[in-house]
């Protein structure tokens, strides 16, 4: 069952969507344990509208308020560089037809990739990033392209001109020196004092790595760090946002440490927040 709690309808029927998933099962970019390969399929799965229905916390009913489609997985079967440019032409062709790309991953290193497709359409774009990492290293064991890595890329390659990152509490030094480099302002979580509002100035793009939430309410994720923001926080975190929202991704559920599924309930409850977040800003 994969219906977005009743929202979802046929992208063929509705060719004016105005939300669009795409799911990127990939996690050859993880530095520890694999498995968010399985996270769209276990997001899509958790969904169901035999369980959930289709209103936000406002209100907002993303089945009859908007048109949400699913456009299905990118193909992950090639070597890593295919993969990439699949995710960034699939999240241009969501732009294109002046829709918001849902990007579920996956693990982090796809965010480089759409948030290319998302700035070319947006050159004035900001970034908010939950996680409990900055995933700002220059590298990780040589790799630049690892999933420790993608926001380091976005600010060097100038997607962003903000970023700000909330629900750290495991930066390194090299990390710390790194955040200072391109002007990321981090919200760390032992800084955090709420409520915190939000403004972003340009378009913006939200990145939720799922470790961002404390294990205890997210454990299915690849890199237990506890002390992080419980779900309530990040819902409230959403519903202060003042921004307007142009493409979000939910990386990094890592279902086969997720039995209980509570990990991919918080996923489709931050799409739902999000999503309502779009259709009302
Ligand atoms: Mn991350
Ligand atoms: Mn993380």
């Amino acid at each position: 069952m994969s219906d977005f709690a009743g929202a979802l309808k046929s992208a063929d029927e509705h060719p004016d969507f105005k939300l669009a998933v795409i799911g990127v099962p990939f996690d050859e970019k993880s530095s520890f344990r694999r498995g968010a390969a399985g996270g769209p399929a276990a997001i899509r799965a958790a969904s169901t509208g035999k369980c959930y229905n289709p209103c936000t916390e406002f209100g907002v009913d993303l089945e009859h308020d908007t048109v949400l489609v699913d456009l299905g997985d990118v193909d992950t079967s090639g070597d890593v560089d295919k993969t990439f440019a699949r995710v960034e032409q699939a999240v241009a062709r969501v732009l294109e037809r002046k829709a918001v790309p849902i990007v579920l991953g996956g693990d982090h290193s796809i965010t480089l990739h759409a948030v290319r497709a998302v700035a070319k359409r947006y050159p004035a774009l900001d970034v908010l990033h939950f996680d409990a990492h900055p995933d700002l290293y220059t590298d990780l064991y040589g790799d630049r392209l690892s999933h420790a890595c993608p926001m380091m890329r976005i600010m060097e390659e100038g997607l962003a001109k903000t970023l700000v990152q909330v629900g750290i509490r495991a930066a390194s030094r090299d990390q710390r020196a790194n955040a200072a480099k391109v002007g990321a302002r981090m919200v760390e979580m032992k800084d955090l004092r709420e409520p915190l509002v939000l403004e972003f100035r340009n378009p913006l793009y939200v990145s939720f790595d799922l470790d961002a939430l404390d294990p205890a309410f997210a454990p299915g994720v690849s890199h237990l760090e506890p002390g992080g923001l419980s779900t309530r926080q990040a819902v409230a975190l959403i519903h202060g946002l003042k921004a307007r929202i142009v493409g979000f991704d939910i990386v990094e559920l890592n279902a086969a440490r997720d039995p209980s599924g509570i990990t991919a309930a918080a996923a489709f409850k931050l799409l739902k927040e999000l999503a309502g977040r779009v259709v009302r800003p």
